[in-house]
């Protein structure tokens, strides 16, 4: 007999309710394409319900007016919280996202656990600078206040660690927040409002709206009692997005795609730089933002880093995310697995496929095996475009400059990478790259206590680190007359004469 699947509601002031539509939407495992639970698909009345419960939170709730101490009190059960159901939420990530679980388990959720814990403990530390007499009749002082109500829309990508990186870390600032996931991967959220309501937090404190981009997303943004949207997700919404908030005035943080260039230089280390690289470019079913899709090596050393690449990347295991020995899963869906493909055409015109695992299928689920391309093109769509699937792209290079002038030639600056064992070469590049990010000799480790911050096309703003803290504050100056006379001494400048 089938088993029953779970019906999610909508998680508004700490309940779990219908939507208005009356409508729900399966969620599917992309291993199998078969449903595994149901979310409702939320209306804009809902989507405005939602936003009331987090008004009245910051308004008249005492989440904002909490000591730093106790929030960060809440915040840190709720790391606790996570760490102890480790285990069903990363059956969970994986079963609605496809992505290997020894990843989810020991990556995605262990570091947003990490996250927490930071976010919790850097809640504590947020200052405004030190007071000072700047004009000598008064002292300053400098307050550092939540925004007020934050919108959070997120990608299917990470859906776990971006709630973290978009929500979490707004409410250890002490906003009240509405996130609203992505509809192909919204499991783990809601998961996390039922961690919410069992540690206790104050009601209208967080809310999950799931249901279209078009509504939800869009009354989040467009809603007047909206202070603040956190989004993370692709350049076109991120563009749509500011679109629609301009008539409202809010804040906005945008955290977009990238197309992170990995550099070889030719006195790298082959062996390190090709294990670089395919972890580097298969990280999350190569469907990462920060994936290192375009692989530019010295020419002298192009054809020996080519042969150990294809060499590792033919030993990388395709199959059943729940296997521990997968190194990779499905595509999330059957749209992103058609689009990856589409990139390989275009490889075949503008460059050359030195793997094709185009053709690899396995049941329903949406999989492709690593595919390898090589083009001498830089304004490919191959290099230009997010894939966002295992297929990375070499190129070669020859002079220092001509390899910074082709890595910086994209729209985006998130992640990149260098490799080589010259300090002197390596210091340069990281000087040189207009990336927000510049790993030596490594792609990919971004510790909870350092920004992820994009430059260029990637967006604006910071998700880890106090940097994402302050972005989720607002400076407040406040003056305190220090004389206790009627008269200051510049009011003769406005009315009357001086003394
Ligand atoms: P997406 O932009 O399609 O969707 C992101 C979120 O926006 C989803 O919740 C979606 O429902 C919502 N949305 C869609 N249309 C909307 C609209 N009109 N108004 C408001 N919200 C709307 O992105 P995706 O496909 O889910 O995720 C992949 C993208 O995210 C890639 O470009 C990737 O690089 C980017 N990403 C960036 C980072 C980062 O840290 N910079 C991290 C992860 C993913």
């Amino acid at each position: 007999m089938s088993k029953e699947l779970k019906e999610w509601g909508l998680f508004i002031n700490n309940e779990w309710v219908k939507s208005d539509s009356n409508e729900r939407e399966p969620v599917i495992n992309p291993a199998d394409g078969k449903p595994i639970a149901y979310i409702q698909k939320a209306t804009i009345d809902d989507t405005k319900k939602a936003i009331e419960a987090a008004r009245e939170a910051f308004d008249k709730g005492e989440w904002p007016r909490l000591p730093p101490g106790v929030r960060a009190e809440y915040i840190f059960k709720l790391a606790k919280a996570l760490e102890e159901r480790m285990q069903e939420f990363s059956i969970a990530e994986t079963e609605n996202t496809g992505k290997p679980v020894k990843q989810v388990y020991d990556y995605d959720i262990a570091y947003t656990v990490d996250n927490f814990k930071f976010y919790a403990g850097a809640s504590r530390i947020i200052e405004g600078i030190a007071a000072n007499e700047y004009i000598s009749e008064g002292t300053s002082i400098l307050r550092r206040e939540p925004v007020g109500v934050v919108g959070a829309i997120t990608p299917w990508n990470y859906p776990i660690m971006m709630a973290g990186w978009r929500a979490i870390s707004a409410l250890a600032a002490g906003n009240t927040v509405v996130i609203k996931p992505a509809s192909y991967t919204p499991l783990t959220t809601l998961m996390l409002a039922d961690l919410i309501k069992q540690v206790g937090f104050p009601k209208g404190v967080f809310n999950v709206v799931t249901g279209p981009g078009r509504t939800v997303g869009e009354e989040l943004a467009r809603n007047d009692k909206v202070d603040m949207i956190a989004f993370t997700g692709s350049n076109e919404v991120g563009k749509r997005i500011s679109e629609v908030a301009s008539g409202s005035v809010k804040r906005l943080s945008l955290e977009l795609g990238g197309k992170a260039p990995f550099i070889v230089f030719d006195d790298a280390d082959l062996d390190a730089a090709t294990e670089g690289a395919v972890v580097g470019s298969l990280i999350n079913n190569g469907q990462d933002c920060s994936a290192a899709t375009r692989i530019y090596v010295h020419e002298k050393v192009f054809d020996k880093f080519k042969e150990l690449l294809i060499k590792k990347l033919n030993k990388v295991v395709v199959g059943d995310p729940k296997d521990p020995k997968t190194d990779i899963g499905p595509m999330i869906s059957k749209e992103q697995l058609k689009k990856v493909k589409e990139y390989i055409e275009i490889g075949k015109k503008d460059g050359e496929i030195l793997m094709d695992g185009s053709s690899f299928s396995m049941g329903e689920g949406f999989f492709i095996r690593p595919t390898l391309i090589y083009t001498d093109n830089n304004k490919s769509k191959i290099v230009q475009e997010e894939i966002f699937g295992p297929v990375p792209v070499i190129l070669k290079f020859n002079t220092y400059e001509e390899v910074i002038e082709k890595a910086n030639d994209v729209i985006y600056g998130l992640g990149s990478s260098v490799w080589t064992k010259d300090v002197k070469k390596a210091m340069n590049v990281a000087k040189d790259l207009r990336f927000g990010t510049v790993w030596i000799n490594d792609h990919a480790p971004i510790p909870s206590e350092l920004p992820w911050s994009p430059m260029r096309k990637s967006g604006y703003g910071a998700s880890t680190s106090k940097y994402a803290l302050e972005e989720f504050t607002v400076l407040k100056h406040v003056y305190v007359d220090l004389t206790g006379k009627v008269r200051k001494s510049w009011y003769y400048q406005i009315y009357g004469q001086k003394d």
